[in-house]
């Protein structure tokens, strides 16, 4: 199989090959950009593992004038900046020691040594410059019957890593066939050794579960992490049962796939800090929980929140009183956030000051948001 793909035949990209090629080193794409190319999925990030070492590819880099960072010098990846465009290269290596979370890494000369330490057969997929396919695991097969399977015995694999688990429903989420099922195994291995996840930061964690609450349709590995005992493990307290309604109606919406609002859906206790969320990803899940169960209709929320915000909380809502999306509803919430309360302090000053200026302002916003925003600023000074 030969690939075609734009990413593969642009200068700053072949620029990067021939640097390792000059050097007499060997250059392959692997990982996402030739599993998404053959797919015709997008490409986001270009993964390159090559046979020399970290150390030369810095030199190689240098002697062709592109920049070279060593991103992750001992696991052997440096980052070559071509055309403004990150590289990541990843000399061949082979795991010589693991401990459930980190490697300790021997490089190696053969593909067949680096393939056997990745994941998946669908990652690792490897191309030559030019775009000639490399499958030293028999992956293709698997990858067009979207099929995750772990390259190896499933148990073993986890054990050496045990984000392995995450990993494997996150691709399943993007890559696997939803009518398939999954790997019976590989579900076993996962469920067996559950207790693992624990010895795994909570970043890498909370990382890897955004990534796959951002496919397109993550409820049915979700419902497979709940059944193996993952979802408990890493979000103790979560639910999934508002999750398929929520995908539901943000399909009938019309609203892109987003990951915070998922997770908002799954709750949890103190989702934020279990899975080391940013400030503002916490501040936002912490709005949405607060306002789900509220009693403010889609225009106040619009009004007060924003539109996107405003529309999770009626999407949340929906999926979890089980109702389907209605159209009005978006009406409602660009009302809402386009109105301008008409009414500022300076109105009633210095009738009133201090905290009695605070009730009297909230008390003419109430008025004026039940009026439906129509209520004018005489109206309401008036009242
Ligand atoms: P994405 O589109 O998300 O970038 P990707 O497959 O490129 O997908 P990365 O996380 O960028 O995923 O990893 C690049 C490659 O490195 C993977 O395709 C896989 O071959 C290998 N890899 C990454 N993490 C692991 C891991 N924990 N265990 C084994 N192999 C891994
Ligand atoms: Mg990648």
């Amino acid at each position: 199989m030969r690939l075609t793909a734009g990413w593969l035949t642009r200068p700053a990209t072949q620029a990067v090959c021939t640097a390792l090629s000059a050097g007499g080193s060997k250059a392959y794409f692997v990982g996402g950009c030739v599993r998404n190319t053959i797919i015709n999925a997008g490409v986001s990030d270009i993964d390159i593992a090559t046979d020399a070492r970290p150390e030369q590819v810095i030199e190689f880099a240098q002697s062709a004038g592109l920049k070279a960072i060593p991103t992750g010098i001992d696991h052997g990846t440096v980052t070559l900046v071509s055309g403004g465009i990150p590289h990541e290269v990843t000399t061949f290596r082979r795991d010589v020691k693991t401990d459930g979370r980190h490697a300790v890494v021997s490089f190696s000369t053969d593909i067949a040594e680096d393939a056997a330490r990745r994941d998946f057969t669908m990652n690792a997929l490897y191309a030559t410059p030019e775009g000639t396919l490399i499958d030293p695991m028999n992956g293709l097969p698997d990858l067009q019957d979207r099929r995750v399977r772990f390259i190896g015995d499933a148990i073993s694999r986890i054990r050496e890593d045990y984000l392995r688990s995450l990993r494997y429903f996150r691709f399943h989420a993007w890559y696997g066939d939803p009518g398939n099922g999954m790997d019976s195994d590989a579900l076993a291995a996962i469920a067996q050794e559950v207790d693992g996840l624990g010895r795994i930061s909570r970043e890498r964690i909370g990382a890897e579960l955004l990534k796959l609450l951002a496919a397109p349709d993550p409820a049915a590995s979700v419902a497979a992490m709940r059944a193996t005992g993952v979802l408990a493990q890493v979000l103790p307290g979560a639910n999934d049962t508002a999750l398929g309604p929520l995908i539901y109606c943000e399909d009938q919406a019309n609203t892109a796939p987003d990951a915070i609002r998922r997770l908002s859906a799954l709750g949890g206790n103190h989702a934020g800090d279990a899975l080391r969320l940013s400030r503002a990803q916490s501040a936002r899940l912490t709005t949405l929980a607060d306002n789900i169960g509220s009693t403010c209709d889609a225009a106040e929320l619009g009004y007060r929140l924003g539109y996107d915000l405003a529309k999770d909380v009626m999407l949340l809502r929906s999926a979890v009183m089980g109702n389907p999306w209605a159209s009005a509803t978006d009406e409602q919430l660009k009302i809402g956030s386009k109105a301008d309360f008409p009414v500022s302090a300076k109105d009633l000053m210095p009738e009133f000051s201090g905290p009695d200026l605070g009730r009297k302002l909230a008390e003419l916003e109430g008025r004026w948001i039940a009026s439906g925003f129509v209520a004018t600023r005489s109206d309401l000074l008036a009242s």
